[in-house]
C-alpha cells in the first residue's frame, strides 16, 4: 500500500506560484501514473476554483476537518486535473482563529490526512501567503518542503525566514521535515536580470538547499489562460516550454518512485520519452543545517 509523500507548498509571499506549482505538478504526477490527492490549506481557495468549485459555494471544506474533526473522505472531491482535492471554502480564514485554543492545533492537519494518505503517492499541501497557523500544519503534516520563488521580485529574506521556521518545526514538531528544493517561477531567460536572481539564488542557498535550476518555470501567459480555463497547462498546451518545465519537476520529485508505474505512463497522451533527462544541480552540503532530500 502506498504512503502518500505529503509535499507541502509553501513561501509566504503571494503570487509566486504556489497555486500554480501544485496544480500542475499534480497534473504531471498524475499523468506519469501516481495518485495524487491535493490540499487547499489557503482560504482564497484558488486551487478550489481552479478544480472547478466556488470556494464561496463548497458546502464541506477543510474547515469542518480541521476544526470539526469531519473525516476528510467526506470533503474529498475529484477534479479535471486528474488528482482529488481536499477544497478549501472562506471559513478556512477562520479556522487559523479557531484552532488556537484547540489541542494539538499544530497537528490538526496530520490527523485529516491519516484516513486518506495510504490511498494516494503523493499528498501537495497548498499553503497560504502567511506563516501561520494554517501553513504550520502543512510543514508539522509534510515530509518535503518545495518552495517556488517569482524571479521577477526575488526576496532572499523572504526565504531565509522561510528556511529559519523550517529549523524550528524541525526542532520542535517534525523532525523528518526535508527541504525538497527552491523551484524558480516566473522566469524569463531573456531578461538579465532575472538570469542575475537565479545565480543570486544559487550562490545565496544553493549550499544549504538545492536550487531546482533545471525546473525554472518560464514566464508565459499560457499559465493564466489555463488556471482561467480550469485546465492544467500540460492540458491546455503540452507542448509549451512551461508544460515541460513541470514534467521535469515532476520527474525529480518522484524519482525512482514510480518505476513500476511505467505502463500507465506508457498509456498517456503524450510520450515522457520525449522529455529530457532533467539535470538537477546537486548542491547539497552533508552538514548543511537544513536537511535537503538528495
Ligand atoms: P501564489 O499561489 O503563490 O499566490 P499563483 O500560483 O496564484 O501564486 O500565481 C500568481 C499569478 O501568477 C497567477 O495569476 C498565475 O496565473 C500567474 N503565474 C503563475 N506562474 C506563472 C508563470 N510561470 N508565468 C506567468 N504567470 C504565472
Ligand atoms: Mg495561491
Amino acid at each position: 500500500m502506498a504512503v502518500g509523500r505529503v509535499i507541502a507548498v509553501a513561501n509566504q509571499k503571494g503570487g509566486v506560484a504556489k497555486t500554480t506549482t501544485v496544480a500542475n505538478l499534480a497534473a504531471a504526477l498524475s499523468q506519469m501514473g501516481a495518485r495524487v490527492l491535493m490540499v487547499d490549506m489557503d482560504p482564497q481557495g484558488s486551487l478550489t476554483l481552479w478544480s472547478g468549485r466556488n470556494p464561496d459555494t463548497v458546502e464541506k471544506s477543510l474547515y469542518d476537518s480541521l476544526v470539526k474533526g469531519l473525516d476528510s473522505r467526506q470533503i474529498r472531491l475529484s477534479t479535471p486535473l486528474g488528482a482529488d482535492l481536499l477544497p478549501a471554502s472562506v471559513d478556512l480564514s477562520l479556522a487559523e482563529m479557531e484552532l488556537v485554543g484547540m489541542v494539538a492545533r499544530e497537528r490538526r492537519l496530520g490527523a485529516v490526512l491519516a484516513p486518506v494518505r495510504d490511498e494516494y503517492d503523493f499528498v501537495l499541501v497548498d499553503c497560504q501567503p502567511s506563516l501561520g497557523l494554517l501553513t504550520i500544519n502543512a510543514l508539522a503534516a509534510a515530509d518535503e518542503l518545495l518552495i517556488p520563488v517569482a524571479c521577477e521580485f526575488l526576496s532572499t529574506r523572504a526565504i531565509q525566514v522561510l528556511l529559519r521556521m523550517v529549523r524550528k518545526v524541525q526542532l520542535r514538531l517534525n523532525s523528518k521535515l526535508a527541504v525538497t528544493g527552491i523551484l524558480p517561477t516566473l522566469y524569463d531567460r531573456r531578461v538579465r536580470h532575472a538570469r542575475d536572481e537565479l545565480d543570486a539564488l544559487v550562490e545565496q542557498f544553493g549550499a544549504e538547499t538545492q536550487v531546482l535550476a533545471d525546473c525554472a518555470v518560464p514566464r508565459s501567459i499560457r499559465f493564466a489562460e489555463a488556471a482561467a480555463a480550469g485546465k492544467s497547462i500540460l492540458a491546455f498546451a503540452p507542448l509549451h516550454p512551461g508544460a515541460e518545465a513541470y514534467r521535469r519537476l515532476a520527474r525529480f520529485v518522484a524519482g525512482d518512485a514510480l518505476v513500476d508505474k511505467a505502463p500507465a505512463a506508457a498509456a498517456n497522451e503524450f510520450s515522457l520519452l520525449d522529455i529530457e533527462e532533467p539535470r538537477i544541480d546537486v548542491l547539497v552540503r552533508k552538514d548543511a543545517p537544513v536537511r535537503s532530500r538528495r
